[in-house]
């Protein structure tokens, strides 16, 4: 369940006060421990002990050793099965909480109160966690979801401008896979902050609920999120392999970008959809210099996608703009064009 806090987190106390959890855990990064911590802690009441996990900021942090120091404080901690561990920060906190908790002693219940734009609208949502592996987003990862989750939009007032751009991104895939209404409301805002996204957020966590909802295991239509991911997948991982990692909105810009014209190539949306698609990204975000990676270094990432079968690449491609189609097989050729399209 997904709660909107009021200015006292009334709900957050009331939900705390109803479960009988042993101790509390708050997850925070070294960003959300100075912006946000503070406002929870002033807000939060609570009879129960707790103890705050920070780790560094940033996605070089979502991986296997991170969660192992985890898991080992929690074990010097004493947390039992009836601990609650609070998320409070970005997508790697939300994913890597997640996970701590799913995995801790078979797990543990957790909640997530997202912090930046994309953890509201998307990685708070849905129940996927995980961690990456050798540069592979993502590779490891249980499905589990949270016992609640708690928003507060004004935490997006010191979210920097970069964070809440790269937010806004899935923001827009919610609309070009959904609701048209929703990306033409969206494709209105010309100065991207806070107070102008506020509004819109409720319509996008409802998307990505609704398909979650619909598809938890993601067998068919929850894939439709997965558009734009698939090649901005692909370039994200490469840009932190070569130790210049991009933001994961960025990159899903990017690769909505080259899949909106791939679905063009492929006979599914027009040219027309295609254009006003890419030139309305293009707005928002800046042109990502790929030209350090060959044809061949994002293919073969291409061929090791989860959403992959019968070592086939899987697109999920708009059929419009507010619909999409999943498991759709490209030719090699067209997705080399649209690599090439978007070097361009
Ligand atoms: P993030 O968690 O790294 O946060 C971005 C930056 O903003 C960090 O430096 C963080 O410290 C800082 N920050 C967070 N809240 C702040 C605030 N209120 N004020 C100031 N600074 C703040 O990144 P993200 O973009 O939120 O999430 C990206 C991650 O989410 C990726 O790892 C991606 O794979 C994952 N993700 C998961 C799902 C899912 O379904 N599980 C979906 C989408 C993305
Ligand atoms: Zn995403």
């Amino acid at each position: 369940m997904i709660t909107i806090l009021n200015d006292d987190f009334s709900q957050l106390n009331t939900f705390l006060h109803e479960k009988s959890f042993s101790k509390i855990f708050i997850l925070v990064d070294e960003n959300t421990h100075e912006y946000c911590l503070p406002v929870l802690l002033g807000n939060m009441e609570t009879d129960l002990g707790f103890e705050i996990l920070e780790i560094e900021a940033g996605e070089e942090m979502k991986n296997i050793q991170t969660a192992n120091q985890l898991w080992e404080i929690l074990t010097e901690m004493q947390a039992d099965r009836k601990a609650l561990v609070i998320n409070l920060g970005g997508g790697v906190i939300t994913d890597m909480g997640g996970f701590i908790s799913s995995t801790y002693k078979r797990g543990v219940q957790f909640i997530n109160i997202p912090t930046t734009l994309l953890s509201m609208c998307d990685a708070s949502i849905g129940g996927k966690t995980g961690i990456d592996l050798m540069n592979y987003k993502n590779m490891v990862g249980t499905f589990a979801f949270p016992e609640q989750i708690f928003i507060y939009p004004k935490f997006l007032e010191t979210l920097p401008f970069k964070e809440l751009r790269s937010g806004f991104a899935e923001m827009l895939k919610h609309g070009l896979i959904a609701d048209k209404a929703h990306w033409e409301s969206l494709i209105q805002i010309h100065k991207l902050d806070a107070e102008t996204i506020v509004p819109h957020i409720q319509t996008s966590m409802d998307i990505k609920q609704h398909v979650v909802e619909k598809d938890f295991h993601e067998k068919d239509i929850r894939k439709t999120l997965n558009f734009g991911h698939t090649i901005g997948h692909s370039v994200e991982s490469l840009c932190l392999s070569q130790g210049n990692p991009i933001l994961h909105g960025e990159a899903v810009a990017m690769g909505m970008i080259c899949e909106a014209h791939l679905a063009y190539l492929e006979g599914l949306i027009t040219q027309q959809d295609a254009e006003t698609i890419v030139e309305n990204l293009q707005r928002y975000y800046p042109y990502l210099d790929i030209s350090d990676f060959t044809d061949e270094s994002i293919t073969a990432l291409l061929l090791n996608d989860k959403k992959n079968t019968n070592s086939k690449i899987n697109f999920s491609l708009l059929s419009g703009i507010g619909s999409c189609t999943y498991d759709h097989q490209c030719s090699q050729e067209n997705i080399l064009k649209s690599l090439a399209f978007y070097r361009k």
